[in-house]
């Protein structure tokens, strides 16, 4: 009895000097807590498997409500151009700490921090290197989509580490082109996914370009292609002894890859695959920009489909900026080999290749413009109108 009253007792001062703790405890987290010192907290990105520095990070803080807390990245710098992003509400809805919230590291500090004056009340607050999208987000909007007789879902594979992946698809299986988008080769580039979420929703809709696209093309989409990843909270890229978007060989070892690979390959002579590969660029990149293929046919689509993309953003309300100047065509600097085994040059390769693409989409900001969930989606929305733009420009030829 002595002990259990000694025990709550403990829980009690715990609960009034409001301990400080971090916990990594959920499907999406991923910090190394260093050391916790009264309202200061350092932490590093976890690289598990990864192959040299990355900077994904993930993780909730208990016992901060009412106070000024900081956390630091030891000898590190792992925060965005927005600072981080955090949710008071375990994860549901998420904002910006902002661009004031934060020290790069100086000449006498490595460790780059922010700070948080956390609002009195709240049980706990996430922080992220940016604005997570994860299977829960997914199923929200799924089960909007209940009952919905345009959407399908279906199992992709069992990955390795015994997850069900799924794929999404919509559309005329007898139709010539097939719209393939992937998201999440790289774990951790959650942008990415709000664009797809935009994306399907138009085409489930009842909008003339959801209808149109359903009639006129058979569509797959695989939202988290590691899907192990996005569960655990790993970084992705640059995975050991290679990543998802360094598989499509002829002998892959991610399960999800290989029966993506056998879907394309199952598509006939005549059809016209438009592939669409949604990742995120560099940290603190300010802009989302295509990569154009080697193939000059193949890169001419593109820079028409990324033409488009840039008309129809101008017009739109609520959505992200795009502009093709930020493109990378084959051959620059940082681009000029094409044998990655990459899922884009993977479909560069097929001779029924129409559109095979990666599409960066930033992290925190683009062109000046700061990024939001809604904001996210209602680019898809614009990508979508752009894709069924092009199939229409496609018929026209
Ligand atoms: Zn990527």
């Amino acid at each position: 009895m002595k002990i259990l009253t000694a025990f709550l007792s403990l829980l009690i001062c715990a609960e009034i000097f409001g301990q400080i703790k971090v916990s990594t405890d959920y499907e999406g987290a991923n910090a190394i807590l260093r050391k916790i010192d009264e309202t200061d907290i350092w932490i590093k990105p976890d690289l598990r498997d990864t192959d040299g520095w990355w900077f994904y990070w993930n993780m909730e803080v208990y016992g901060a409500a009412g106070k000024k807390i900081r956390v630091f990245f030891e000898n590190d710098d792992a925060i965005g151009n927005q600072g981080p992003a955090y949710s008071l509400d375990g994860g549901k809805t998420w904002a910006w700490l902002g661009s004031n919230s934060y020290t790069r590291p100086g000449k006498d500090n490595k460790s780059a921090y922010f700070t948080h004056e956390v609002p009195s009340g709240v049980s706990s607050v996430r922080y992220c290197f940016s604005i997570p999208y994860t299977l829960e987000d997914f199923k929200d909007f799924y089960a909007k989509l209940d009952g919905n007789p345009n959407f399908k879902m279906g199992k992709l594979a069992t990955t390795l580490r015994g997850n069900d992946n799924f794929y999404v698809s919509a559309g005329n299986k007898n139709a010539p082109v097939k719209i393939v988008i992937l998201a999440r080769q790289h774990c951790c580039e959650a942008s990415a996914s709000y664009l797809l979420e935009g994306i399907l929703s138009e085409i489930f809709s009842d909008t003339p370009c959801g209808k149109f696209l359903r009639e006129n093309a058979e569509i797959l989409a695989v939202p988290f292609v590691d899907l192990d990843g996005v569960r655990a909270g790993d970084q992705g890229k640059s995975r050991r002894p290679h990543d998802h978007n360094r598989d499509y060989s002829s002998s892959p070892i991610y399960p999800s890859v290989r029966a993506i690979m056998e879907r394309c390959a199952s598509y006939g002579a005549d059809d016209k695959i438009i592939a669409i590969d949604f990742h995120c660029p560099g940290w603190r990149e300010r802009k989302s920009y295509f990569y154009y293929p080697a193939n000059p046919r193949l890169s001419e689509n593109v820079a028409r489909l990324a033409s488009m993309l840039e008309d129809n953003a101008k017009d739109a309300k609520g959505a992200l900026p795009y502009n093709t100047k930020n493109d990378i065509p084959y051959g620059s600097k940082t681009y000029n080999s094409s044998n990655k085994s990459s899922f884009r040059d993977y479909i560069n390769a097929l001779d029924n290749a129409e559109i095979a693409t990666t599409f960066e989409f930033a992290y925190s900001d683009t062109l000046g413009e700061v990024f939001s969930p809604q904001k996210g989606r209602n680019f898809g929305r614009v990508f979508a109108r752009t894709i069924a733009k092009y199939i229409r420009s496609m018929n026209e030829k």
